[in-house]
């Protein structure tokens, strides 16, 4: 069986349930679309963490498979990718949506029209650079999902047919779903032919999400329970996000196991880097030296602040 898990996400594992297994792969694509802006009014792009902790939390019932930045690549994943996830309505009656096939593999791109990212203001995702996409690509590929669009490249109008969608494997946009009235994901860049090149900036984001990776995690804090004992519950409502560093968490042995969980990521994030590093033969305009630099500066920020947590 291919890998349940894409290799270097972070772990944020729910409900695994099954598909229906009536045959075929499938993927559908969606936009967080979680701010109103336009080209007249911009806005900045929303933290990965607050998604996170929205499918980790209150938004656990909408979750997708995974959840991916396409400006820095960073991936979190909420489904093995043989359960089904739960972006997508599924009507009673008609057809399968969310328990399709073998695999229904949801991805939400943490994207919404008119995002400001670096001062920079992107009208829909074939803007962006699409960081991560190699990555999912091969998973996607290992699940058996074929490279075709069998509605087309999403547009922001919906086209949905239930024939297509019950007797094709492929790309789908939610807004070409049955059973459903969103239109997102709106237009994506070619997928399917992705030319990679690798960039100082590219080294640059990796770095810095390896290093966001371990100390932006959320910790789980100590309750005294009515009997006297400790139980250590997981930030949930305002308690998120705690982080390292966070006094509750000192000196407790959930934060070690934390702490180790962190490192795991940490180390999911290097092996990311090194095998974009290896895909393009060499980081484009870099020197060995360079990209060395590049990404012991941000192992050694997240080392330095998970040190300093567990004084
Ligand atoms: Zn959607």
């Amino acid at each position: 069986m291919p890998e349940p898990r894409l290799p270097g996400a972070e772990l944020h594992l729910l409900d695994d349930a099954p598909m229906v297994g009536d045959g075929g792969a499938r993927v559908i694509h969606h936009i967080t679309w979680d701010r109103n802006a336009s080209a007249t009014a911009p806005q900045d792009l929303v933290p990965f963490d607050n998604l996170l902790g929205y499918f980790t939390g209150a938004g656990a019932g909408m979750a997708p498979h995974l959840l991916v930045d396409p400006f820095t690549g960073r991936i979190a994943q909420f489904f093995s990718a043989n359960s089904r996830a739960k972006a997508v309505v599924n009507a009673a009656g008609g057809v399968e949506t969310n328990r399709k096939g073998n695999v229904c593999i949801q991805i939400e791109w943490l994207f919404f029209p008119y995002c400001r990212v670096g001062g920079k203001v992107y009208a829909t995702l074939a803007d962006t650079p699409m960081r991560g996409l190699d990555r999912v690509m091969a998973w996607l590929r290992s699940w058996g999902v074929p490279d075709v669009w069998p509605m087309g490249a999403p547009t922001w109008s919906a086209n949905r047919n239930a024939q297509t969608w019950n007797t094709r494997s492929g790309h789908y946009g939610h807004s070409q779903v049955p059973e459903n009235d969103h239109t997102d994901p709106g237009p994506m860049p070619n997928i399917f032919q992705q030319e990679e090149t690798v960039t100082p900036d590219d080294i640059k984001a990796i770095a810095a999400a390896a290093a966001e990776a371990v100390w932006n995690r959320p910790v789980k804090i100590p309750r005294m329970q009515p009997d006297g004992s400790i139980k250590y519950e997981g930030p949930q409502g305002a308690e998120w996000p705690l982080i390292w560093g966070n006094v509750f968490a000192k000196q407790s042995e959930q934060r070690d196991a934390d702490l180790k969980a962190a490192v795991v990521t940490l180390q999911g994030t290097v092996t990311a880097l090194a095998a974009l590093i290896g895909k393009g033969g060499g980081a484009a305009g870099m020197t060995p030296e360079q990209v060395e630099a590049a990404v012991l500066s941000g192992v050694a920020k997240a080392l330095a602040r998970a040190a300093a947590a567990v004084k």
